[in-house]
């Protein structure tokens, strides 16, 4: 008889074994209904096997008439899923089209046209490159219109994959693969690349492993976007996986970036991606008022008041950023962060502990009385949110069309208001999501209202955000207009390298510390969450696991701490390049001693700091 292994989309790992009913003919790739725990489900067959295991419940039914994945692409399926610790049947479920019908019914019509797919023979395509600077989407648009091959457009939400989708069809017929259009569509789309009826597609995350006929060329648009890691399995950067296509499959893989994460910087600096060099295009006049000492009443300079009473005079729109209220402390008076001597990261400050905490190394210490740099005594969580700035500036301008926008918090019809007042407002007061409000050089100023509120957020990437934002926001700005950065860290090197468009300067910098204290690329790290029934029970579990991870050498594991609510506790380890496989290794064992015991969680390469 005939065996099918099918994975389903729970977090188990291993795969469920299915009688092949008699007359079906079935390859791995295929996606099928089984009973599992009473249900029917759809799973991805990833071995079909002669055998005799007259035991078996037989597969309900096919879902695709025909393999959705190759072999070549159900190996790199395997390989995500052990890089992210996820299971296969996850990350088959998550950068799949939906399912839609009954494939089954059009296994006739169907079946002739597929060919016999093995696996993929691995020729390296050509050294990925990594596109800077002004003009990097007309020159990806002119590479791909040039190319005449297969193309894949991915981008990190909906709203940038249609702009995109528009561009690429004034190329050629251009299919979507992401959730802005039906189910059908998207299933159909993967099919047209598949059979060559079309040549390119735009998509989000979930188009990751579209069928590209050579010679294809695989793009990914601003590489450095955390949202190319959304959440949910497989917990893994777009990035990490398109490279790695690049590796096993002979496609051009073109990243863009205003601001390159420092990890894709690092590649590119090793020479294993191309980063052909630009000259800097026009750009704005930066300036850094420094706020060390003063700003308590009133969130804007008098620098920054006049640059927005000129700019509105000459009807030019004005965009003030603000960002999250964070929970570290800084000097007023030098502007100094309090950090964690081991971690150099902020430390996490809780009022009601009256304590600070490292969210790395686990570290807690008494609140400090003065500042280790000036021994000011002035040492506070201070930072300006959007109503207040909003606020001031209403009084300061009162006849101006003003609007907040927060698209990263205010959600729904209120969110929708506001966008819609903020996209003809003279004043935007808004977070780093209200950015995608302005196209290139739409603004006569750019001003950044308290950024060291990004600088010292707790986590390790506070510096690459803190450019990302800034850059991009003088990239929105006409070259005769002005940026004005109001900090307590006035000489940041990230500052100083938008001030100056050189890029450089911050990657020397960042890439120096990041070499100093072991983060990435240098060193993995991933983050494993515990949490079981009580409080208690929760700090045992977290215990066992850390001691349990201390038993392989390869690993750095630092202490358990606990989250705000405390019901979560975490754990911080870092590795070298085979963190996932240890991490599996050290948890296999230790989930076999303990199952049932509670839930563990793992996430590798963490972009977003988890708490
Ligand atoms: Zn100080
Ligand atoms: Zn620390």
């Amino acid at each position: 008889m005939t065996i099918a292994d099918v994975a389903f989309d729970t977090p188990v790992r291993h795969s469920f074994s299915y009688r092949v009913p008699d007359g079906w003919t079935l390859r791995p790739g295929q996606r099928a209904r089984a009973p599992l725990r009473g249900a029917a489900r759809v799973g991805m067959v990833v071995a079909v096997h002669e055998g005799a295991r007259e035991e078996l419940k037989p597969l309900a039914r096919l879902v695709d008439a025909e393999p959705v994945l190759s072999k070549g692409e159900l190996d790199l399926v395997d390989w995500i899923a052990a890089q992210s610790l996820s299971s296969v049947g996850s990350t088959c479920a998550a950068l799949l089209p939906p399912p839609t019908g009954d494939g089954a019914s059009r296994l006739a019509e169907c079946v002739a046209a597929v060919a016999e797919r093995t696996a993929a023979p691995k020729v390296a395509g050509p050294k990925p490159e990594l596109l800077i600077g002004a003009g990097r989407e007309t020159r990806v648009l002119e590479r791909l219109e040039a190319s005449k091959g297969t193309a894949l457009v991915m981008a990190a939400d909906v709203e940038t994959v249609a702009r995109w989708a528009q561009r690429l069809a004034k190329i050629d017929r251009t299919v979507r693969l992401d959730s802005g259009v039906a189910d059908d569509e998207r299933g159909a789309a993967w099919r047209a690349l598949r059979d060559g009826s079309a040549r390119l597609a735009a998509g989000t995350r979930s188009a990751l492993l579209a069928p590209l006929p050579a010679p294809a060329t695989l793009v990914l648009i601003d590489e450095h976007e955390a949202a190319h890691k959304p959440p949910g399995a497989p917990r893994m950067h777009s990035r990490d996986v398109a490279l790695e296509r690049a590796v096993r499959e002979p496609l051009a893989l073109l990243l863009t970036s205003a601001t390159p994460s420092v990890e894709a910087w690092w590649r590119a600096e090793s020479g294993l991606i191309e980063m052909p060099p630009r000259e800097p295009g026009p750009w704005p006049a930066v300036s850094v008022a420094d706020t060390r000492g003063i700003l308590r009443r009133e969130p804007l300079t008098p620098p920054l008041a006049r640059a927005i009473r000129e700019t509105l005079a000459a009807r030019r729109r004005v965009f003030l950023v603000v960002s999250r209220l964070t929970s570290s402390l800084a000097c007023d008076e030098c502007g100094a962060v309090v950090r964690c001597p081991e971690c150099a990261i902020a430390f996490a400050y809780s009022r009601a502990a009256a304590r600070l905490i490292c969210r790395v190394c686990g570290a807690s210490h008494p609140l400090p009385d003065t500042c280790a740099a000036c021994h000011g005594r002035r040492l506070t969580p201070f930072g300006w949110g959007a109503e207040r700035v909003e606020h001031a500036v209403r009084r300061r301008f009162p006849d101006a069309r003003i609007a907040r926008w927060d698209p990263d918090s205010v959600r729904g019809a209120k969110g929708e208001a506001q966008r819609a007042a903020a996209s003809t407002a003279d004043v935007v007061i808004g977070t780093r999501g209200a950015l995608r409000l302005f196209g290139r050089a739409a603004l006569g100023l750019a001003a950044f209202v308290s950024p060291d509120q990004l600088l010292r957020a707790p986590d390790f990437r506070a510096g690459e955000r803190t450019l990302a934002l800034a850059w991009a926001a003088a990239e929105r700005v006409a070259a005769d207009g002005a940026v004005i950065i109001q900090s307590q860290n006035p000489g940041h090197y990230a500052f100083e390298a938008v001030a100056r468009q050189r890029l450089h300067e911050f990657y020397r910098q960042e890439l120096k510390f990041r070499a100093e204290l072991g983060y990435p690329p240098f060193r993995r790290l991933a983050v494993l969450s515990a949490r079981a029934g009580q409080r208690d029970d929760t700090r045992r579990l977290a215990e066992a696991v850390g001691a349990a991870l201390r038993g392989n050498k390869g690993l750095t594991v630092y202490p358990p701490t606990a989250d705000r609510s405390d019901r979560i506790r975490r754990i911080v380890t870092k590795g070298g390049a085979d963190l996932p496989g240890l991490l599996d290794d050290a948890l296999r064992e230790f989930k076999a001693l303990s199952a049932g015991r509670g839930i563990i969680d793992i996430e590798v390469d963490p972009v977003e700091w988890p708490f």
